[in-house]
Parts: C-alpha cells; sequence; structure tokens
C-alpha cells in the first residue's frame, strides 16, 4: 500500500559562543581531549552554573529569525539519565518553560512552490561530553571519555509534524540552517557535528486523520543521511504495516553501508527523565526592551532578500533561491550588481561559471580572493565582446585563486577577444582558401560543414573571437 509520510525533526545546533553555557571554558574544536573544561563541566562538589548571556542573545536571534513567540520568562530543567560522558547525571535543558514557541519557517520545493512548515518550540541545552570506545579504532575494550563537549551551548528546534517526505525533511534542514547562518547564530558546520538532527517519522493511511505510531532515527550528521535513513526507515515501517504488523516506538539507527535502519532502543518516555526544575538556575527572565534591540539588530533574512532579489533585479524563483542560499553569496552578488550594473548576467556568471570553480577548487565563495569588483569586471568584459565567454572560463579559477585585474589578465595572457574585423576577415578568407572542398559541400547544401570552417577560424585566432560574429562573416563570405 502506498501510506502518506509523517516527520518531524528535531534539531541540535551550536551556538557560537566562545565560552560554555554554564561556565566560563572555552568552546574549542580539536582541542586535546578534557582540555577545555572548567570544575562546572565536570560536576566537581560545591560549584554552581552561571549562564552565558551571549548564548541568550543568539537563541533570541533563532527565535526571531523563525518567528517565534519569545517567552519573557522561562525555566531551566534538568533531564536525569545515567552516561559516563555526562558527569552530573543530568543535562541542563528546557523542559515546560521553554525560551520560545510557534514560529514557522517557509521551505521552497522547486517551480516557484513554497511550504510553511510550523516550529513547535525553541529552547537552550548544553551538549554532553563524548565516549570514545577503543573497540571502534583499535580492537581494544576500553572507553575513555572526552568533556570538552560537555557544556556546550546548544539550540534545539522542535518542528510539528508537518513534513510529508524525505525531500521536504532536506529542503527544511537546509532552509533552517541557512537561516540560523544568516543571523550568526551558529556556523552549522555539520562534519564538526554543529548541527545534528533526529527524525521522527510514522506512515499512515492516506485519508486518516490520526498518526501512525513514530520512531524516532538518531543524530543525522548529513542532509544525505537524513534523506537515505527515512527512505530506508519508511521501506521498513511499510513492510510491517503490510503484513498487519504494529509499528513500535523506538529509537532507531541508521547504517549507511547496508541503508538499512535498526531498533537501538524501544522509546523511554519523557517521565524516564524526570524532568524538574534546576535549583540552581533562577528562571532566565529576558526585558522586552532586549528583544526589541535584537529584532533591529537583525540582518535581512533570506526569505525577504530572495522576495527582494526577484523583484529588484528581475531574477528568476531559481536564481533567486541559489544566490541568497548564504549570505556571503548574496552580499558578493550584489555586491558586484552595483559595480557592473547589470544584474542578470552577474548572476549567471556566478551561479553557472564561479560555482563551477568554487566546486572544483572545493573552496566556498567566502575563501575567494576574486573580489565583486574584479568578477563583475571580469562579466563586463565578456558583455562588452572584448573578452570572449571561453576565454573568460580560462582566466576565472586563476583570479578566483588570486583575484586581479581582468582586462590586465586578459592582456598579460593573450585573450583578448579578436574584435577587429580586418583581422577576423582576414582569417575567414584564409579558412574559406585553404578548404575548397568543403567550401563545395556546404555550397552543395550541407548546412553543418559551416561549423568544421567554424572551428577551423576558432582554432586560428586560438578561441579569441566572438562566435557569433565568425558565425555571421563566415554565412556572409560563403553566400
Ligand atoms: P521527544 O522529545 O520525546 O522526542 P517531542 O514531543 O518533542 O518528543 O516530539 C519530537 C518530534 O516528533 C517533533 O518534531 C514532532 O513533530 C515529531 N512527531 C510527533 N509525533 C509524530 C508522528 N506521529 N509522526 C512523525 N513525527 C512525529
Ligand atoms: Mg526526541
Amino acid at each position: 500500500m502506498d501510506y502518506e509520510v509523517v516527520i518531524g525533526l528535531e534539531v541540535h545546533t551550536q551556538l557560537r559562543t566562545e565560552s560554555k553555557l554554564f561556565s566560563p571554558a572555552p568552546v574549542s574544536y580539536g582541542e586535546e581531549p578534557n582540555h577545555s573544561v572548567h570544575p562546572v563541566c565536570l560536576a566537581l562538589p560545591g560549584v554552581l552554573p552561571v549562564l552565558n548571556g551571549q548564548a541568550v542573545e543568539l537563541a533570541i536571534r533563532a527565535a526571531l529569525a523563525t518567528h517565534c513567540e519569545i517567552h519573557p520568562y522561562s525555566v531551566f530543567a534538568r533531564k536525569n539519565y545515567f552516561y559516563p560522558d555526562l558527569p552530573k547525571g543530568y543535562q541542563i535543558s528546557q523542559y515546560e518553560e521553554p525560551l520560545a514557541t510557534g514560529g514557522w519557517i517557509d521551505i521552497e520545493l522547486g517551480e516557484g512552490l513554497t511550504k510553511r512548515v510550523r516550529l513547535t518550540r525553541i529552547h537552550m541545552e548544553e551538549d554532553a561530553g563524548k565516549s570514545i570506545h577503543d573497540s571502534e579504532i583499535t580492537g581494544g575494550h576500553a572507553t575513555h571519555v572526552d568533556l570538552n563537549r560537555a557544556g556546550i551551548p546548544l539550540l534545539e528546534i522542535v518542528s510539528e509534524p508537518d513534513l510529508r517526505s524525505p525531500a521536504e525533511a532536506a529542503a527544511y534542514l537546509r532552509t533552517l540552517r541557512s537561516i540560523l547562518r544568516y543571523v550568526d547564530v551558529t556556523d552549522a558546520d555539520m562534519e564538526k557535528g554543529h548541527f545534528r538532527c533526529d527524525a521522527n517519522i510514522s506512515l499512515r493511511e492516506p485519508g486518516t486523520s490520526e498518526f501512525g505510531t513514530r520512531t524516532e532515527l538518531k543524530n543525522l550528521n548529513s542532509f544525505r543521511f537524513v534523506e537515505e535513513a527515512l527512505h530506508a526507515e519508511i521501506d521498513r515501517q511499510g513492510e510491517l504495516l503490510d503484513d498487519g504488523v504494529a509499528v513500535q516506538q523506538a529509537t532507531m539507527a541508521f547504517d549507511a553501508s547496508s541503508q538499512r535502519t535498526r531498533v537501538l532502543r524501544l522509546k523511554e518516555d519523557a517521565d524516564d527523565y524526570r524532568y524538574f526544575p534546576d535549583p540552581d538556575l533562577i528562571p532566565l527572565q529576558i526585558d522586552l526592551a532586549d528583544i526589541d534591540r535584537v529584532r533591529d539588530e537583525l540582518p535581512e533574512l533570506p526569505e525577504d532578500r530572495r522576495a527582494r532579489f526577484r523583484e529588484q533585479y528581475a531574477l528568476s524563483d531559481d536564481e533567486a533561491v541559489q544566490l541568497t542560499a548564504s549570505r556571503a553569496s548574496a552580499e558578493f552578488f550584489e555586491a558586484a550588481v552595483v559595480t557592473q550594473g547589470s544584474a542578470k548576467p552577474i548572476a549567471k556568471w556566478m551561479l553557472r561559471d564561479l560555482a563551477q570553480v568554487l566546486g572544483q577548487l572545493e573552496i566556498g565563495i567566502e575563501d575567494v580572493v576574486l573580489t565583486p569588483d574584479q568578477f563583475a569586471a571580469l562579466v563586463g568584459l565578456v558583455e562588452e565582446g572584448r573578452v570572449t565567454p571561453k576565454s573568460a572560463r580560462e582566466l576565472l579559477p586563476e583570479l578566483v585563486e588570486r583575484g586581479g585585474d581582468p582586462t590586465a589578465l586578459a592582456s598579460e595572457r593573450g585573450l583578448e577577444a579578436v574584435t577587429d574585423s580586418g583581422v577576423l576577415e582576414g582569417v575567414v578568407d584564409q579558412v574559406i582558401a585553404d578548404h575548397p572542398e568543403d567550401v563545395e559541400r556546404y555550397r552543395a547544401g550541407e548546412g553543418k560543414v559551416l561549423n568544421f570552417l567554424m572551428g577551423q577560424v576558432m582554432r586560428r585566432t586560438e578561441g579569441k573571437a566572438d562566435p557569433g560574429a565568425v558565425r555571421d562573416l563566415l554565412s556572409r563570405r560563403l553566400s
């Protein structure tokens, strides 16, 4: 049977602070184990947590950027469970009274289609430490604990079960990450575990209003894994339901090599965590004036920028979506347009040729040495016919890595377009004279011979002639 898929996501993203959520230990990455710690992270007796104000500020920013209602009064709670990498025996989180509730984000589903996904809540919590198992590294039997990550500030963003396919889940994650990066709340670097996702999924018969029993796929750390794991779980649940077997609420792991999901543990309930307000921390109270101040300081959000790009620069939906995918890319584009004026060619050159070079070099636009001015100048040279598109493409990788004046570089490389019509006519006539048989065939009606003759002209001008001009000239001379 074809079931309707229901998905809700819980995202944990690391807030971009210098120190931890409740202690002055620095937030580091790649530090030696247990070197970014403080008595609070170690849960030594007698220590007390102190809330990091910067983390609160960033959390407010994220909540505003996702249209949440921010509660001026929220409460930190203890989530109790036993694990060697959790020295306190509980994680400080927010439970009954979270920082923010009830927001939404719009996701783009292609062909101009958007869907609004509701957010249930956003709350702050601390990360746990990390267990390192020898069995996974050396085959030994010891387990080591690294507490560098213990106490790092996280934001948990919970969606309503509004998503209806793995592709929608992936679009949601991309959009959410892009928004959080825009407002500078997180680096959301997935390789470093700064942006992790738990995916809840259930199936139901189309037309039913009740949700089916869900399972939760834990710790998916790439967009591809999220989609693959969801597909695998849809297959597993679908087969159970087809056989008339009930799905059991469970926490699942996804194995990428077999593309299968398996039960880790039957689902614990919230009761198992024995949540209660943390008596070591007073409730968090936020002034409305502070919320207003943070709101005033927010940069333009990607959705607003997308709409503005479509309007102001007459871009297609697709172009606007891609150019605003990151703040760096949107800013590069606008800076280039300011110099060059014509948005459309800049958009095309950015999304096609520049994107290709970035892909080859495996870098992002923020790593490019080429300035928006220089990029605009290059596109300008092509627009004016002073450099052919082919030559511009040739110059681009070097410009991206080293920057420089495209006009100077083109002339240094002898890549200025052959625009002198006398020179071009000379080459065309020479080619015609050298290929009498091909000319005969063309004149006898074999139209495609023109391409061969064009190729000869392009070769003799080393690709520096404008193909359109060559074609015109050749056909004129041959007819
Ligand atoms: P928990 O904290 O135990 O994981 P929550 O109530 O916070 O539970 O819900 C977690 C996520 O599960 C939310 O994103 C929610 O949208 C999603 N969810 C709830 N019920 C279902 C369901 N039947 N099918 C799919 N997702 C669901
Ligand atoms: Mg959960």
